[in-house]
């Protein structure tokens, strides 16, 4: 595709423009929500392609999400076309993983590292801290895993803060923090947090690497960079070499290391981040408008350019939305303006309680749908927390509404798709502790906690990993001979599996393997617990993820290459399920008209939909209760309310109710002050005063649903492959038969001889020679082979 770059240009304002074409010098592009900062850094990129000669291979542009970066190369690829594949888009996180997996080694961990999530984070923790016999009422693990994330986000590792630590609570968490990390490394695993700080860490320790990065990516894109936290902020440095601390000299100023004398001549990368201090919402997790609002300082050559005009709302909206960013202090002033129209006016409902809240939008959708005004798809209802999801969920179900819950109880955190992901992470990393160990007893296979102590203690006492004392479980002391036992018979299972995973099947026929051989399934079949049904629900979803991924795993959303594992291997999918963020779930339109999506306002963040309703307009909902008494964290939840006025393109609600039940007790809210923030002449009240009984009637009887509740609102899309509650197998799979001699193909190790057959059914089993490939021992029941 050849790029025009005059075309590239056009109905670009200005300072878009500019911000297009601008050579040489970091650029910052600060501007409001909705004025283009997102679309100027996609053709940012196509113009270097088109106009400026840069190779693909040369560009690293950073997103918020995974969804993100997935539109993103999307859109530059309908600009350039394929070769944009050879362009690293991604999150912070994918970016880091890709590099710690190619110098892994320099770390002292194998490519093959697991990641792991905040879940696993938190039972690690609980492991450390039942290991110094810390009391939890003292010292809850949930807390320590908290600060030690804060601490990795400022670049502190655990010797500096061990060399800190003040006070007797200090100084336990230093020991956790130390014995976690020391976990992590015994488990070839690191941590969400660990994966900047490593490679930060990295590209300080070895400049060598850091020669390499920099002289690949000659341009650095970063969008939303207000809400980069330290360590992201020092990698954003390390990689662009922009005004990296100059490397050590001696007395005499020589460089102290050849190597960083190199990296010293290597000319900055042109850096370009965009970003808007009004949406910083992400403080609690470390992130610092600093990085925003001191840019020129930090890189004194830098040029800043602003954008005004908003081409996303209509004028009322972003009146309203000026109207209450302007109350914080502190801030550059700036005003957005659109050449479009005023619009219709805000609407405003204040609800009796909760339930009618939620009556009143799914009418109104009713309403906007039926007369054409609005398609499902163009809807998104927004609120605080995601418990608040809950009454939306019951009432749209029974109404009919379709709808999709972005976050909350998310897919993936469901016990039985964790359990059942942690079998396949457990066969991709055997050495893996903390997956392993949920799964040592799941189902109930009669290893009880003593056992499983009895394990540890052999590690401990042996220096060798908990996988590996498993193996030795003759070894261990006084255990008695039925869970000896049941632990010969896990490694068995587990060996067996690890078979069928050498036998090259893709990670659809693992997981299926995994559900029947372990007998997960079929005890949850067995179960006559709704609960289970869901429950089996949600696996068969995973099995439709799983078989969706293996039928065409099409491509990684940051690219392939060096440092990724193979497309299509089980490591592969796990790593992009690890990596799915939140926003990520966000269906595809599938029947035209879409569904309506539910969300936190954190999660709307760089989204926009045409219909949108802010909802428990409350104080102490929104803005957050822990937040009214302190002006810091208000400014913040001031933030979070621009962020999600700005999403609304043409229609904005406004809700509150006056009554909500919390923890199952009434209780009465006052109208947010971010409501009162906004000029009456803006709104338009459908209904203003509640009518509300007495406190002492209950308020809780109507809206309840009765259908299972919970198990009905599975985020769950519908089954795609048909296997219910009576079907045993995920899909009938042929068993072929072969016999010595026969040649066959196989899916990832080529050609090849049977060379040997045992087994019958579907326990069948061929040695087969793939020349170049070795010879490899085929479970054919899930091998992905074929007789010639
Ligand atoms: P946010 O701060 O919410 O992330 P943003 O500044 O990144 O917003 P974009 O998402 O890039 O804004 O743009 C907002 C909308 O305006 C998009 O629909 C985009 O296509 C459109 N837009 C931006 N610039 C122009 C333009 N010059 N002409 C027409 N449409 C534009
Ligand atoms: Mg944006």
């Amino acid at each position: 595709t050849v790029i025009d770059p005059v075309q590239l240009l056009e109905g670009m304002n200005d300072p878009q423009r500019e911000a297009v074409v601008h050579a040489g010098s970091p650029l910052l592009i600060v501007a409001g929500a909705g004025s283009g900062k997102t679309r100027v850094l996609t053709h940012r990129i196509a113009y270097l392609l088109g106009a400026r000669h840069v190779q693909p291979g040369e560009i690293l542009a950073i997103t918020f999400t995974n969804k993100a970066a997935g539109e993103m190369r999307e859109r530059v690829e309908s600009l350039v076309g394929p070769r944009a594949r050879a362009m690293w888009v991604s999150t912070f996180h994918s970016a880091c993983v890709r590099i710690l997996r190619r110098e892994s080694k320099l770390l002292g961990f194998t490519s093959s590292f697991s990641i792991y999530d905040s879940a696993d984070s938190q039972r690690l923790m609980a492991l450390v801290c039942r290991d110094l016999d810390l009391d939890p009422k003292q010292f809850p693990p949930k807390s320590f895993t908290a600060k030690i994330s804060n601490l990795k986000n400022e670049l502190i590792d655990e010797e500096t803060y061990a060399d800190q630590a003040a006070n007797p609570m200090e100084k336990k968490l230093a020991e956790a923090y130390f014995l976690y990390q020391r976990r992590l490394r015994e488990a070839n695993a690191l941590d969400f947090d660990d994966i900047i700080m490593t490679t930060v860490n990295l590209l300080q320790a070895f400049p060598a690497v850091a020669e390499h990065y920099r002289r690949r990516f000659r341009h650095i894109l970063v969008d939303e960079y207000q809400d980069t936290n330290h360590a992201q902020y020092m990698l954003v440095r390390e990689l662009s070499g922009g005004t990296s601390t100059s490397p050590k000299r001696t007395v005499d100023g020589d460089f102290v290391n050849p190597a960083a004398a190199q990296l010293a001549e290597i000319p900055p990368a042109e850096l370009c981040v965009v970003g808007d201090a009004d949406q910083s919402i992400y403080a609690f997790r470390g992130a610092t408008i600093r990085n925003i609002l001191q840019f020129e300082e930090d890189y004194p050559n830098a040029t800043t350019i602003l954008l005004e005009q908003n081409y996303r709302s209509t004028q009322t909206i972003l009146s309203a939305a000026n109207a209450v960013i302007e109350r914080n202090t502190s801030r550059r002033e700036k005003k957005l303006w659109t050449a479009g129209e005023d619009g219709e006016k805000v609407v405003g409902y204040v609800a009796d309680d909760e339930h009618g809240e939620a009556q009143f939008i799914a009418d109104e959708i009713d309403r906007l749908t039926d007369g054409g005004q609005a398609r499902p798809g163009d809807v998104a209802i927004f609120y605080r927390t995601n418990a608040q999801s809950r009454v939306f969920e019951e009432v749209f179900i029974r109404v009919g509404l379709p709808y999709k819950v972005v976050g909350g109880v998310r897919f993936y955190e469901r016990k039985e798709v964790r359990d059942v992901l942690a079998y396949l992470r457990v066969l991709s990393n055997p050495e893996d502790t903390v997956p392993l160990r949920r799964i040592l007893n799941v189902p109930k296979r009669g290893i009880g906690d003593r056992a499983e102590a009895m394990i540890d203690a052999l590690s401990a006492r042996e220096r060798i990993s908990f996988a590996q004392a498993l193996q030795r479980v003759d070894e261990a002391y006084g255990m008695a001979a039925r869970s000896a036992n049941a632990v010969r018979k896990f490694n068995e299972l587990m060996a067996g599996l690890r078979q069928i995973v050498e036998s090259g099947a893709g990670p659809a026929a693992v997981l299926e393997a995994v559900l029947e051989e372990t007998g997960y399934l079929a005890e949850l079949q067995a179960s006559t617990d709704p609960q289970d049904e869901t429950r089996v629900e949600n696996l068969q979803e995973l099995a439709a993820v799983a078989l969706e991924y293996e039928k065409d795993p099409g491509e990684r959303p940051d690219g392939d290459g060096e440092g990724t594992p193979p497309i299509g291997s089980l490591a592969d999918f796990l790593e992009r399920v690890a990596l799915v963020a939140d926003s990520d779930q966000i269906p595809d339109d599938e029947d035209g008209s879409g569904v309506i999506t539910m969300m936190t306002l954190h999660t709307a963040k760089g989204l926009e939909f045409p219909v949108v309703f802010l909802t428990g307009m409350e104080d102490g909902i929104f803005p957050h209760m822990r937040a009214l008494n302190q002006v810091k964290e208000l400014e913040e939840e001031r933030r979070l309310a621009y962020v999600g006025l700005t999403r609304a393109r043409q229609r904005l609600y406004l809700t509150r109710s006056v009554l909500r039940s919390a923890w199952g007790q009434p209780s009465y809210n006052p109208a947010s002050r971010f409501l009162e923030e906004i000029p009456e002449q803006l709104v338009d009240w459908k209904r203003k005063g509640a009518q509300v009984a007495p406190p002492s009637r209950s308020p809780l009887s109507g809206g309840s649903s009765d259908s299972y509740g919970s198990s009905q609102m599975g985020a769950s899309a519908s089954p795609k492959s048909g296997w219910g509650k009576s079907a045993r197998k995920v899909t009938e799979r042929e068993v072929v038969s072969l016999a010595v001699g026969d040649r066959v193909n196989h899916d990832s190790f080529g050609l090849g001889t049977v060379v040997a057959v045992s087994g019958v059914g579907d326990k069948a089993q061929a040695k087969v020679d793939f020349g170049a490939a070795g010879a490899k021992q085929l479970l054919l029941r899930y091998a992905p082979v074929e007789k010639l």
